[in-house]
């Protein structure tokens, strides 16, 4: 039997885990951290449990076809349901809007609330729905770095599709070409920042996100988001996993350019192939400090990070869903200081997600588990103890003002997360939350491949590979490493 070595149990590395060893490779996942999920992490604090990290659930299939690969029936282990108001939005001119999973009930929304023709928001959808569908298949199923991507018939689909795809202009233009009412541009442009972009330089190609969300949904999975990795790590383990927790990987061993083996405290191990889920800068500074690192494609800027504050609520706030969004009034404003000046907004878009919506035993009875979030730049040293004690006042400020209700009085417990303790916990260079940004054409060209094209026997998963980060992207990035990697006899 075969042996692969795994650096860290991320939703990337636990998904390659999985897909290995049912391709029949004696699979160990090495874990820095005392437990799995790296960015998907999950603590409690005071009676309110919280998911740590990613809280929005696209493309539950992704994680269905784990199970399936493995002749499990998915809803043994993992349970999800499909969210009838995925977002709940709060303008800044006190408008309110409740997005409804139904396209068709959303775009009736969206005529009523913010005056969009309706048959305007239908088209969108439909135009997102194209777009994802000519494109999906090459750029976000296979490698980008091997031949036979390009000779395969998805890419005359792809090709066919070039008009619409809208290469030259930036998702604001175009979106702002195709609706008058700017706050409809601001909940589009918003999609963005899904994978830690600026919609005033990412190319409109990432317009085809909405039709993840609005036309194929956004779900719920049973017990938060962590269940995700929960039901995963039972089903890697059940397939003979082993995961070796607090005990980071010092260095990739290689001999004539071929992968040998992975160094750890504890020892050297063999292994036929490694996989590095850590993030691809330490993973060449770090454990690959003796090869050659391919600096161009380290050099591409680096996502937006987040800062989250982490609230026990003394109340229940009916007219609050799962997903919440308070929207800056001047969005173009909010990211030239997002990534032009590297500083928080001084009037940032503010998301709330409230677990205990779904999850009663989240939180006390009568009260709410508050994940508040804003997008801030990476970390670049930035004085960051100052800005979030600022910060912190105005989301307050921001969210009373919307609910006509003194928040501050009502925060029972506090915990926070920043750029700093998000690179400290998970490895990510700067704290970024999805690996490089998309903010320009070729970005998706210059994320670093799969494999490594230096050392025989190297891959790499998650977030800040190909195809990128978020949980959809990392599940993807082990298929197309498993589709690289040769079957075990
Ligand atoms: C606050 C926040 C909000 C987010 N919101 C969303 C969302 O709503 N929806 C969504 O889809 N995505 C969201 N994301 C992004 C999503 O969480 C990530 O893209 C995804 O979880 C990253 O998974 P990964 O496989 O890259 O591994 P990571 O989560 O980055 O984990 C890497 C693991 O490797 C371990 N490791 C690192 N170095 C070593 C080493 N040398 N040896 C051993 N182990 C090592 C780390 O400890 C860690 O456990 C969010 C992220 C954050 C932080």
């Amino acid at each position: 039997m075969k042996k692969a070595g795994i650096i860290g149990s991320g939703i990337g590395g636990i998904a390659t885990a999985i897909r290995l060893a049912v391709k029949g490779y004696a699979v160990t996942v090495f874990e820095a951290n005392a437990t799995f999920g790296g960015k998907m992490t999950q603590f409690t604090l005071d009676g309110f449990r919280f998911d740590a990290g990613p809280s929005l659930f696209t493309m539950p299939h992704l994680v269905d076809e784990l199970f399936e690969l493995a002749n499990r029936h998915p809803a043994d282990y993992f349970r999800y349901q499909k969210l009838t108001i995925i977002t709940q939005y709060f303008f800044s001119d006190q408008t309110r809007l409740a997005a409804y999973a139904d396209p068709e009930k959303f775009s009736v929304e969206v005529e009523q609330k913010l005056g969009v023709p309706r048959e305007q928001v239908a088209k969108f959808l439909r135009k997102s729905a194209r777009m994802y569908q000519a494109t999906a298949d090459t750029f976000l199923h296979k490698s980008l770095h091997k031949l036979s991507t390009y000779i395969s018939s998805d890419v005359l689909k792809t090709l066919l599709a070039l008009p619409d795809l809208g290469l030259a202009a930036t998702m604001h233009q175009t979106n702002a070409r195709a609706f008058a009412d700017k706050r409809f541009v601001q909940l589009l442009d918003r999609f963005a920042t899904y994978n830690g972009s600026d919609p005033y330089q990412a190319p409109a190609t990432l317009n085809i996100i909405p039709h993840l969300e609005h036309n194929i949904g956004a779900f719920y999975p049973q017990g938060g988001i962590y269940a995700i990795a929960q039901s995963l790590v039972k089903l890697a383990e059940e397939l003979g996993v082993t995961f070796r927790y607090n005990e980071p990987v010092t260095a990739i061993r290689t001999i004539d350019h071929k992968v040998t083996g992975l160094q750890t405290a504890k020892g050297e191990y063999t292994f036929d192939l490694a996989v590095s889920n850590m993030d691809v800068m330490p993973t060449y500074r770090r454990l690959l400090s003796q090869e050659k690192a391919p600096e161009k494609t380290l050099r591409q800027p680096r996502s937006s990070s987040a800062l989250i504050f982490y609230w026990g609520i003394r109340h229940s706030f009916p007219e609050l869903h799962l997903h919440n969004i308070f929207f800056s009034a001047d969005y173009q404003a909010e990211f030239q200081q997002l990534f032009k000046e590297k500083t928080i907004s001084s009037d940032p878009t503010v998301y709330v997600n409230i677990t205990s919506k779904y999850s009663p035993t989240d939180a006390p009875p009568g009260q709410e588990n508050w994940f508040v979030m804003v997008n801030v730049p990476h970390n670049e040293g930035q004085d960051w103890d100052t800005l979030i004690n600022v910060t912190r006042e105005t989301v307050i400020q921001k969210i009373s003002n919307a609910l006509q209700t003194d928040v501050r009085s009502l925060i029972a417990c506090e915990k926070v997360w920043d750029p700093r303790g998000i690179e400290a916990d998970t490895s990510s260079y700067a704290g970024a939350l999805y690996g490089s940004s998309s903010n320009n054409r070729m970005a998706a060209f210059l994320r670093h491949p799969n494999f490594s094209s230096r050392l025989q026997g190297l891959y790499f998963c998650g977030g800040s590979v190909h195809p990128g980060g978020g949980i959809p992207l990392c599940l993807l990035s082990a298929k197309i490493i498993s589709d690289l990697v040769p079957a075990e006899q």
